[in-house]
C-alpha cells in the first residue's frame, strides 16, 4: 500500500477530468486558432472550459487566461502588470518562488509576516510608504490566499484595504494555487484583481493554469507568438488540458464543502495522533488559520530528508516543504521567514491531505511516523 500525503505537490486525477480529456482526445485535434470546422469545434470546447472556469473562479469568461500553470500564471501577473505601468512588485516573505524570484529580479521589496505565518499588515504599509518616499511606484503586490508548505491562509480582504489606502495605483496580485481545493476562491480572492490557479493541485492535469485578470488591468505578455487569449498569452492552446482543468474545477467547487469536512477530520486525527504519539514535536502555525488539507510538523532532532527516505521505504510520500525545495539543503524560506531556525526549519514534515485521502492511508502514517522518528533520533 502506498500512502500519498503529496497532495500540495500534485493530486491523483479526477475521474471528471479524465473523463473530459480523454473525449477530446480521441478524435479530435483541432487548432482553436484556425478558421474551419476542426478548428471551429477545438474553439469551442477551449470556450466552453472558459466559462465553467470562469464560474468556478468568480470570473467573467473574458477575464480568464489559459496558461501552463501557476508558475506562468505567477510570472505573467507580476512581470506583465510591471512591464506595463513600470514601478516595483511588492510580495510576501512566503510566497512561492514563482512570485518571489520575479520581486527579486525586479529589485522590488519582500514584506514580513508574524511568527504566526500572516502577513505583518503594518510593515506591509510601511513597505508601501518606503517604496513612495524612495520616489518609486508601487506596480503590483502579491499575497497568497494559502501558503503551500504550512497551509496558513492569508487575510486577502485586510491586505487589500492597505493597498486601497497606501498604494492605490497598485494591482493586487493572490497566488490562488493551494487555496482552490480548499476555500471558496470566487469569493474569497475576489478583492485581488489578478488570481493564480493550478489544475493539478485540483484533480486537473500538469500543465494546466489560468490568471484571472479582472477590471480591464492591462498586462504586457510574456511570450511573443501568435497572439492568442486576445494577445495576453501567444500560444497554441492545450485544449485537453484546459477541458480537463475545467471539468476538475466545477467537480471540486461541487464536493468542496463536503471534501474540506471530511479531509479536515482525518488531517486533525493524523495531527494530534503525531502530536501525542512523538515527543517532542510541534505544529507549524495555528490551525485555525489553516486549509484543511496541509498538516505541517517539526520533529526536534531528526533530519527531513533521512526521515523522508524511511517514510518511502515504509510506503509512505511526503515531503519537506515544497516540491521544488525537497532534495535541497537549504531551510525553507518560508518556515525562516516564520522566525524558525533553520534546523528546526530542517527537521519538518508536510503531510498534505486531499480528496481522495483515506482512513486507511491515516492510520499506516500513524503507525509508521511516530517509529521512525525514534529510530532515527536513536541513530543520531
Ligand atoms: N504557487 C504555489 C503556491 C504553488 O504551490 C505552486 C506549486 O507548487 C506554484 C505556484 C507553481 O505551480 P505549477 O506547478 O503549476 O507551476
Amino acid at each position: 500500500m502506498v500512502a500519498y500525503f503529496d497532495n500540495a505537490a500534485t493530486t491523483p486525477l479526477r475521474p471528471e477530468a479524465v473523463r473530459a480529456m480523454v473525449g477530446w482526445l480521441e478524435g479530435h485535434y483541432g487548432n482553436s486558432s484556425g478558421s474551419h470546422s476542426v478548428s471551429r469545434l477545438a474553439r469551442q470546447a477551449v470556450e466552453e472550459g472558459r466559462q465553467t472556469l470562469a464560474r468556478a473562479l468568480g470570473a467573467h469568461p473574458g477575464e480568464v487566461i489559459f496558461t501552463s500553470g501557476g508558475t506562468e500564471s505567477d510570472n505573467l501577473a507580476l512581470s506583465g502588470v510591471c512591464d506595463q505601468r513600470g514601478g516595483v512588485p511588492v510580495c510576501s516573505s512566503v510566497e512561492h518562488h514563482a512570485v518571489l524570484g520575479v520581486v527579486e529580479d525586479r529589485k522590488g521589496r519582500v514584506s514580513p509576516v508574524g511568527l504566526d505565518g500572516l502577513i505583518d499588515l503594518d510593515a506591509l504599509a510601511a513597505t508601501l510608504c518606503d517604496v513612495a518616499a524612495g520616489g518609486e511606484e508601487v506596480a503590483v503586490v502579491s499575497v497568497m490566499l494559502a501558503n503551500n508548505e504550512t497551509g496558513i491562509i492569508q487575510p486577502l480582504a485586510e491586505v487589500a484595504r492597505v493597498v486601497r489606502r497606501l498604494a492605490p495605483r497598485a494591482v493586487l496580485h493572490t497566488d490562488a494555487v493551494q487555496a482552490f481545493p480548499w476555500m471558496d476562491v470566487a469569493q474569497l480572492a475576489s478583492p485581488a484583481q489578478l488570481v493564480s490557479v493550478s489544475a493539478h493541485k485540483f484533480g486537473g492535469p500538469q500543465g494546466a493554469g489560468a490568471l484571472v485578470v479582472r477590471d480591464g488591468v492591462r498586462l504586457v505578455p510574456l511570450h511573443k507568438g501568435g497572439g492568442q487569449e486576445r494577445d495576453r498569452r501567444s500560444g497554441t492552446h492545450n485544449v485537453a488540458g484546459i477541458l480537463g482543468m475545467a471539468a476538475a474545477a466545477q467537480a471540486t467547487v461541487e464536493t468542496r464543502t463536503e471534501t474540506i469536512r471530511r479531509v479536515r477530520a482525518q488531517r486533525d486525527r493524523l495531527v494530534d495522533g503525531l502530536l501525542a504519539r512523538v515527543p517532542d514535536s510541534i505544529e507549524t502555525g495555528d490551525r485555525a488559520f489553516k486549509t484543511s488539507g496541509h498538516a505541517h510538523l517539526r520533529f526536534d532532532g531528526i533530519q527531513s530528508e533521512e526521515l523522508l527516505v524511511v517514510l518511502d521505504e515504509a510506503g509512505i510520500c511526503a515531503s519537506a516543504g515544497s516540491a521544488c525545495a525537497s532534495g535541497a539543503l537549504d531551510p525553507s524560506h518560508v518556515l525562516v521567514a516564520m522566525g524558525i531556525s533553520p534546523s528546526q526549519a530542517m527537521s519538518s514534515l508536510r503531510l498534505s491531505l486531499g480528496a481522495n485521502t483515506t482512513e486507511a492511508e491515516i492510520d499506516l502514517a500513524l503507525s509508521v511516523i511516530p517509529q521512525a522518528v525514534s529510530t532515527l533520533r536513536a541513530r543520531s
